[in-house]
């Protein structure tokens, strides 16, 4: 066979979609490779992307062993429905089994349903600022998202959605609690949001709601217009494996099916998220570790003239005057944290996740030492 070169004299090189070509690449800052080349004293605490600060519990660790070693073998494909680990969701969330879909970590779920609902040019509202992963997905499809931003990020969203939502909009995304600011959205006001617009599809993102106890998981039954997603990534220690779900009606479940691969959420993670969440004393005890480890860390933060913000997420809010410096030292201690400070409205804000009481108390021990060095590293920024 001959083979010849044929030129297109528009491109010299295959061109993405024109959606994914307008898009600057996601900031995926991750301190991994940081760690592996970590020469310092102390053991990495990794603070940056709100992953559990702890392994999972050893009934995971036991469940995996047992299903290697059992008849399932991995060659073959997992359960293309996650029967078992849906049925314990349904307990756990008090959704029928027929409203969950489990996915490859809950991302994978919000980029199913950018692809299920969204066309492009579709008016979709998100608060501001917001987990940017969501904003990939939804631009994607071609969306140039309608960003509803308080002048105080810190301040309810509710009332600003309802005045920028129209019988139009397509879709609402918000996070409660929202990361990067912790906003809190009540299930009443999610309530209210879906009524005023049933033909919008709301996209409540749980992904920390087990660190505040709220919840609209039980409105799913009751508003046909409204999915709340999930994961497995923040208290139940499997970041790694990669499982989320997502709650909704059976007719948007229906929709969402069209798309999602039953192939993707592998055998070794549905093993792992069910031990997870049968082992609700682990989850518990590392929810009240958290809750203990943000107050130790913001009244230490405090008491060392720092600017803080709690939040009733696993992370908490610092506001310094210099955050890549302040970034920059708590890596010498082999502390690794988030900068967040280029975020639009946002400027000197640095998130750090939250741990256990201990690791926390660990944090404060390094902080100090440079301290003593940078007495001005927590300084706030001139108002
Ligand atoms: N939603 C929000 C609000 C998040 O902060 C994160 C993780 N940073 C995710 C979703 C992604 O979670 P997962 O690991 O399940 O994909």
């Amino acid at each position: 066979m001959n083979a010849r070169t044929i030129h297109n004299p528009r491109a010299a090189t295959p061109r993405p979609s024109r959606h994914v070509a307008a898009l600057t690449p996601y900031d995926a800052v991750s301190s991994l490779r940081k760690i592996e080349a970590n020469g310092s004293e102390y053991p990495p605490l990794k603070l940056d992307w709100n992953e559990s600060t702890i392994p999972p519990s050893e009934r995971v660790v036991h469940a995996i062993q047992e299903f290697l070693a059992g008849t399932v073998p991995l060659h073959w494909y997992p359960d293309l429905e996650a029967r078992r680990l849906r049925e314990a969701l349904s307990v756990y969330s008090g959704v029928p089994a027929d409203g969950i879909l489990v996915t490859n970590g809950s991302d994978a779920a919000l980029d199913l349903i950018c692809r299920t609902y969204l066309d492009p040019g579709d008016e979709v509202l998100v608060v501001w600022p917001t987990y940017g992963h969501f904003l990939v997905f939804a631009r994607a499809r071609g969306i140039v998202p309608t960003e509803v931003a308080a002048p105080d990020p810190f301040a309810a969203t509710t009332g600003a959605i309802l005045d920028r939502l129209r019988a139009s909009t397509q879709l609402v995304y918000l996070a409660s609690p929202n990361n990067p600011t912790g906003v809190v959205t009540p299930a009443g006001d999610v309530e209210r949001l879906c009524r005023a617009s049933p033909s919008t599809l709301f996209v409540v993102d749980e992904a920390y709601h087990e660190f505040c106890g709220e919840t609209c998981a039980s409105l799913v039954g009751r508003v046909a217009n409204l999915i709340v997603t999930r994961t497995f990534s923040k208290c139940f220690s499997i970041a790694g494996l990669r499982v989320g779900y997502l709650l909704a009606s059976r007719e948007v479940i229906g929709q969402l099916s069209k798309l999602h691969n039953p192939k993707s959420v592998n055998a070794i993670g549905q093993v792992a998220a069910l031990a997870a969440i049968e082992d609700r004393a682990f989850r518990e005890r590392y929810v009240a570790e958290v809750r203990a480890g943000a107050d130790y860390l913001v009244q230490a933060l405090r008491e060392r003239g720092a600017a803080v913000r709690n939040t009733r997420a696993n992370f908490i809010l610092i506001r310094v005057a210099d955050p890549a410096r302040f970034v920059r030292a708590l890596e010498q201690v082999a502390v690794y944290v988030r900068d967040r400070s280029r975020i639009r409205g946002f400027e000197g804000f640095v998130r750090i996740t939250v741990g256990t009481l201990e690791q926390m108390q660990d944090l404060v021990r390094r902080l100090d030492r440079l301290l003593a060095a940078q007495p001005d590293l927590l300084a706030p920024p001139d108002r």
